[in-house]
């Protein structure tokens, strides 16, 4: 009880064990606090987790860490009923050094939190934070639910992933509005190592990921299916906003996949093991809440930090635990643990990809209002692979008829040439 810390770091996810980690190898006194029964207890992801970021941290980290299999090629499908538009792209470049890998977070958290433990971090597990304790405007400790389960330190790191309890309590936030999160489910199905390695076309240890979108009850959601060592992670995020307006079920969304006759063959005979839900922050950068103030720093998808274009998460919020554990480093040498000091963090995150990337995509977040996302992810993933049946179709049409056709198609998905020209100037400056 009552105990003091250099720093509290709340959340054993990604960005929270990331700034421990980097905080415990400086010889600092840190605990970090997780609320499952151990790290990765009940965190669930896609998932790919990349290289760069972590080797930032743990140089030739895979050689030790529980990855699933190394991605070597990246598939889109765009499913409309009852056919499949396909791209994809393989190179073994992508293996040595590896760019990024399947994983399950229920291992790859544990693993994490066990190095930052090594370098000296105070594992509090089993134990949720539920309030940050506060000298006037400062923040100088949290209360648990333990008994007498208050901790002080001079900083606390907020990682508590994207519900952030504490990231409210602050009000650097509010309660995320609809069209801010969306709503993944995901099953875990498992199939023997061959079976998954025949029907992908990889050999022992190689992965691939397959993207989807198109077919999804006429949501703004993106599927995927990737493979891991001996299962299949298959799930779907769908925007909060769409769930409520259409008035459809996460699960109706993914059975509507698992039913689609390229997925079905994938995934036939596969037993599932998991089941799970979570939310995607989808904000973006004008979703981004101020990043520090007295006493606290805030990281990872607590601060929205998601590039859901790209679907890169963890690496952000672990570049975010990373440069907050930098930050608190910092003010210990100076002593000083005000805004002041603690804003270097923000200047840190500017100046990384992290802040850039985001930033790049900000005009997505637009996209996904509910007019244009019904056009984006389902009318025109419809007509585009009608288009391309008419295009391959040899029935004696010529084609420059055939070409008009795919393009009235196309303008009809969108509303018009008018639409169709701003959806595309809309589209081109949210990617830019
Ligand atoms: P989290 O991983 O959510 O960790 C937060 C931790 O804090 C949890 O362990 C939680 O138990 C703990 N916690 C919360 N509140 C408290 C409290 N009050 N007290 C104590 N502990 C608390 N990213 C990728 O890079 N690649 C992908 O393929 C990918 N796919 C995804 C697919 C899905 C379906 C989802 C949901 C996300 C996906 N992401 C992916 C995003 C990625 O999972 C997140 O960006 C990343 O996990 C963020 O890390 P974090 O540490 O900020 O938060």
């Amino acid at each position: 009880a009552d105990e003091r810390f250099d720093v509290i770091v709340v959340g054993a996810g990604p960005a929270g064990t990331a700034a421990a980690y980097t905080i415990a190898k400086a010889g600092l006194k840190v605990a970090l606090i997780e609320r499952g029964e151990f790290p990765g207890a009940k965190n669930i992801f896609g998932g790919v987790l990349y290289r760069k970021q972590l080797e930032d941290l743990i140089p030739e980290f895979w050689k030790e860490a529980p990855l699933e299999r190394t991605i070597i090629e990246q598939r889109l499908w765009v499913l409309g009923e009852d056919n499949t538009f396909q791209v994809a792209f393989r190179d073994g470049r992508f293996q040595d050094p590896p760019n990024c890998w399947t994983g399950l977070r229920v291992k790859f958290d544990q693993w994490f939190a066990s190095k930052a433990e090594q370098a000296g971090a105070v594992p509090i597990y089993e134990t949720v934070v539920t309030e940050l304790l506060r000298d006037v405007h400062r923040v100088v400790g949290v209360r648990t639910d333990r008994v007498d389960g208050d901790l002080y330190a001079n900083i606390v790191i907020i990682a508590d992933g994207v519900n952030s309890l504490l990231g409210k309590s602050l009000m650097v936030h509010r309660e995320w509005n609809p069209d801010q999160v969306s709503l993944a489910v995901k099953e875990v199905i498992s199939l023997p190592k061959q079976t998954i390695q025949d029907r992908f076309n990889l050999e022992d240890n190689e992965g691939c990921t397959i993207e989807l979108i198109g077919q999804m009850s006429k949501m703004a959601g993106l599927g995927f299916l990737y493979t891991n060592k001996d299962t299949l992670s298959l799930g779907v995020g769908v925007m909060v906003s769409d769930l409520q307006k259409k008035r459809v079920k996460p699960y109706e969304v993914l059975d509507s996949i698992k039913r689609h006759p390229m997925i079905s063959r994938l995934i036939q005979g596969g037993e599932v093991k998991e089941y799970s839900g979570h939310l995607i922050p989808e904000g973006g950068f004008d979703s981004i809440p101020p990043l520090a103030g007295d006493g606290w720093m805030i990281c990872g998808d607590a601060a929205q930090m998601v590039n859901a274009v790209h679907r890169e998460g963890t690496n952000l919020a672990v570049t975010s635990g990373r440069l907050a554990g930098e930050t608190a480093i910092a003010a210990h040498l100076r002593g000083d643990f005000s805004f002041g000091t603690l804003d270097d963090y923000n200047t840190a995150i500017r100046a990384s990809f992290v802040h850039k990337d985001l930033k790049k995509y900000r005009g997505v977040h637009s996209l996904l209002g509910f007019g244009d996302s019904e056009k984006l992810f389902d009318k025109l993933p419809e007509s585009l692979n009608e288009a391309i049946y008419q295009m391959l179709l040899v029935d004696g049409v010529p084609k420059k008829d055939k070409q008009k056709m795919a393009m009235r198609l196309l303008r009809d998905a969108a509303g018009g040439n008018l639409d169709l020209l701003r959806l595309g100037i809309k589209g081109w400056r949210a990617m830019n």
